[in-house]
């Protein structure tokens, strides 16, 4: 591993200083989980290593703020699964959260964390995608909202800006509520990217969400606003062409060891139509 400097600053303002400074020359650290790996294989080399813990803004803390639902960038994926706010109104984030890695992994890994990573196969970022949630960025122009949409541009890359680090998440509490579910699919039990992970959301105005990662560069979200993907009564087939519409911009890669791309585009279809019954399914126990 190449030496570095690593700095641990306790206010927001230094902490974009550092970055600003050392641009891509510099990486901030939250659980470590991604980026001690990229440290010790020496795929990152970067100069200064900001580790944000210290910084009380980014506290792990989930509090409710004018309508919001706000996750600090240092709340881990343990504290996320058992929130029992997330759980009733954001199910799809919470079962997402409890299948990342392994306990100890999610004792470390942050929500922030895992969606600055940018892979592909984010456990958290297709119900991200589906509950329109946005990320906090704090940088040297001052505060800013992305949607979480505009985020990802591909594996390894977000839109954050030289100097920008993200403070929080946050979640609409003001909107319909949702029947959510996620699902994914590992090559074996234990813990291991996914070769599909999705998410799924259903109101009761009949809107159908779904979002879908490890099947093309950045996780993508879809709509279907016409009532009949979330309407078990129309025919199957309306449902079936409208869900394999949905799905037609994924484009898992050939190269990839997890899965082959036709494997991939089948498990998609197979999930797509659990999490959207599941969601239907915890929408009508909700009302
Ligand atoms: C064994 C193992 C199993 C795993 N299993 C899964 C899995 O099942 N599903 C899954 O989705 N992921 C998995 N991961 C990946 C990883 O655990 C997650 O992506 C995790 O959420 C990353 O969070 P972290 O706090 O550890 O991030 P870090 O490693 O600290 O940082 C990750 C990246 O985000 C940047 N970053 C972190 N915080 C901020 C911030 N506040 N502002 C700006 N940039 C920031 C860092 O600079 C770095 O580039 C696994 C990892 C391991 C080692």
């Amino acid at each position: 591993m190449r030496a570095f400097s690593y700095q641990r600053p306790t206010a927001i303002a230094d902490a974009v200083a550092l970055l600003a400074e050392h641009g891509p020359d510099a990486r901030v650290i939250a659980g470590g989980t991604d980026l001690i790996i990229r440290l010790r294989d020496g795929s990152v080399r970067p100069s200064v290593v900001v580790d944000v813990k210290r910084i009380p803004e980014l506290d792990p803390a989930i509090r409710e703020v004018d309508g919001r639902l706000v996750i600090g960038a240092t709340t881990v994926m343990t504290d996320i699964a058992a929130d029992e706010r997330i759980r009733r109104r954001f199910t799809a984030l919470a079962e997402a959260a409890a299948v990342v890695g392994s306990v100890q992994i999610r004792n470390r890994a942050t929500l922030a964390g895992n969606l600055c990573n940018a892979s592909p196969a984010a456990d958290t970022a297709p119900s991200l995608l589906v509950y329109e949630a946005e990320v906090v960025v704090a940088g040297p122009d001052g505060m800013r909202r992305i949607p979480v949409d505009a985020l990802f541009v591909r594996s390894g890359v977000t839109t954050l800006r030289r100097g920008e680090l993200v403070t929080a998440i946050e979640l609409p509490l003001d909107r319909p509520p949702m029947g959510s579910a996620h699902q994914r699919r590992t090559r074996r039990r234990g813990h291991d990217l996914a070769s599909v992970t999705l998410a799924c959301g259903v109101d009761a105005s009949g809107v159908t969400r779904l979002a879908y990662g490890s099947v093309g560069p950045r996780p993508l979200l879809v709509t279907d606003a016409s009532g009949v993907l979330a309407d078990p009564a129309r025919p199957e087939a309306d449902r079936a062409a409208i869900l394999e519409r949905m799905l037609v911009d994924a484009s898992p890669s050939e190269r990839s060891m997890r899965a082959s791309p036709d494997y991939r585009l089948a498990m998609l279809r197979v999930l797509g139509w659990r999490a959207l019954a599941t969601a239907i399914r915890r929408l009508a126990a909700e009302e």
